[in-house]
């Protein structure tokens, strides 16, 4: 027990970690060229902004959430997501301040009580983007686009971007009832969440996993038949740019998004190898959120995406770049007072942020020589007792075995 990690929880190894920093830098770079900032946000919140911000009748918010009384009483839960925390964070700091849009991006662990399998856990890492304050469509697609490139970008081959639109509070409700009316001639074969779902929400019912192979799942009404002129052109608008961009998309009316805040524009990219999880991506519009959390009404537009499967994806395509090992310099000492020397050294290199490393474990000159060649290392600096007699080193080239003997003082600047 105590030398397991919770279920659902993995460690990153070192050995793992440059996979892990290659995803988080390659978004860094590609925020940077978008023109989106850094947001980094508490790891808990009041548990009322998730239940208002993300909805009552969500799986997240009825089932997932990691929610705690705290030492003060107060209800405390693990951030679910980081949507929901950038709006409080951007109400909070008054970011609306100067009126321009906000351009957001966050990379931090999320927590859901979920099962865990294959590319779900119960601890998971998301990066994302959320663009507050401007309901243009450019924005729509400037987010996918920026989704969609970036794993374009990474050489994922089998990508397949979806799209599809809401509504919004005019042009829902129409839909809701549409859809209510439907399903409740099939309330029998519905799975017991979707009959739960036909009251609270019942758009979920089109993408539930369980139900989704049923019959009825086929003809039921798709949201293009509602949707009012200005839901209707927005799609429109954003089709015609995301064509304009050369992105291939599919249209899937049963993509409507777990979270009741999403209005208009709802993507997703999936990455198909990857079978019953292959969503890489998720996003929207969120137009209702902001006054759902207390601002003044104010569009807004994100998407999160997950690096455990992107990682699996990567994987997969063998696309993970290998950890460069860039050891300049292993120490090999003899004796005591050589060791001083070597300690010193070390000392020197590493103030000027020359990666170098020696052994302390007091092992023969031979093994350590033998360690040295091991650890990647271009130098074996080596100082025996000649060398600590007249203050010089041994500089032993480990890849082309060329030797030579230089002062102690030099050794240093023959790295810089
Ligand atoms: P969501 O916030 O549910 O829209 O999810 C966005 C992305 O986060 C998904 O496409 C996944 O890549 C990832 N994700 C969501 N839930 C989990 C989880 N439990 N474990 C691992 N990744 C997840």
């Amino acid at each position: 027990m105590l030398t397991n990690a919770p279920r659902g929880t993995k460690d990153i190894l070192p050995e793992q970690i440059s996979g892990w920093l290659y995803v988080e830098n390659e978004f860094r770079k590609i925020c940077a060229a978008y023109g989106y900032e850094e947001i980094r946000t508490p790891t808990f919140e009041h548990t009322e902004l998730f239940q208002r911000g993300i909805g009552e009748a969500t799986d997240v918010v009825e089932k997932e959430m990691y929610t705690f009384t705290d030492r003060g009483n107060r209800s405390i839960t693990l951030r679910p997501e980081n949507t929901a925390s950038a709006v409080r964070a951007y109400l909070q700091n008054k970011l609306y301040a100067d009126g321009n849009l906000v351009k957001l991006f966050y990379i931090g662990s999320m927590f859901r009580y979920d099962r865990p399998q294959a590319g779900r856990l119960r601890e998971f890492h998301q990066f994302g983007v959320e663009a507050l304050g401007e309901k243009n469509p450019a924005v729509d697609t400037e987010i996918i686009l920026l989704a969609w490139n970036f794993l374009k970008n990474l050489g994922l081959d089998e990508l397949k971007l979806k799209i599809n639109t809401v509504g919004c509070p005019a042009c829902r409700p129409v839909y809701r009832q549409k859809l209510q009316h439907y399903f409740g001639e099939y309330l029998d074969e519905l799975c017991g969440d979707c009959k739960s779902r036909l009251n609270k929400n019942p758009l979920r019912i089109l993408d539930c996993k369980v139900d989704a192979g049923k019959e009825f799942m086929d003809e039921a009404p798709q949201i293009e038949t509602c949707l009012c002129d200005e839901c209707r052109e927005h799609f429109a608008r954003v089709k015609d740019l995301l064509t304009a961009a050369n992105v291939e998309f599919e249209v899937d009316s049963r993509l409507v998004r777990g979270l009741d805040y999403y209005t208009k524009t709802a993507f997703e990219i999936q990455y198909t190898p990857l079978g019953a999880q292959s969503a890489l991506a998720g996003g929207g519009r969120y137009d209702g959120l902001v006054e759902e959390i207390g601002g003044n009404p104010t569009p807004g537009i994100g998407f999160a995406a997950g690096i455990e499967r992107i990682l699996i994806a990567l994987e997969k395509q063998n696309l993970i770049p290998t950890a460069q090992k860039n050891l300049a310099a292993f120490i090999v000492t003899a004796g005591s007072e050589a060791e001083i020397h070597g300690f010193k050294l070390l000392n020197d290199l590493r103030q000027k942020n020359i990666p170098a490393t020696m052994d302390f474990a007091g092992r023969s000159m031979k093994a350590q020589m033998k360690q040295a060649s091991k650890s990647g290392a271009k130098f074996a600096l080596i100082i025996g007792e000649d060398e600590v007699s007249d203050k010089s080193v041994t500089v032993k080239n480990l890849e082309t075995s060329a030797q030579e003997k230089i002062s102690f003082d030099e050794v240093v600047t023959k790295f810089i």
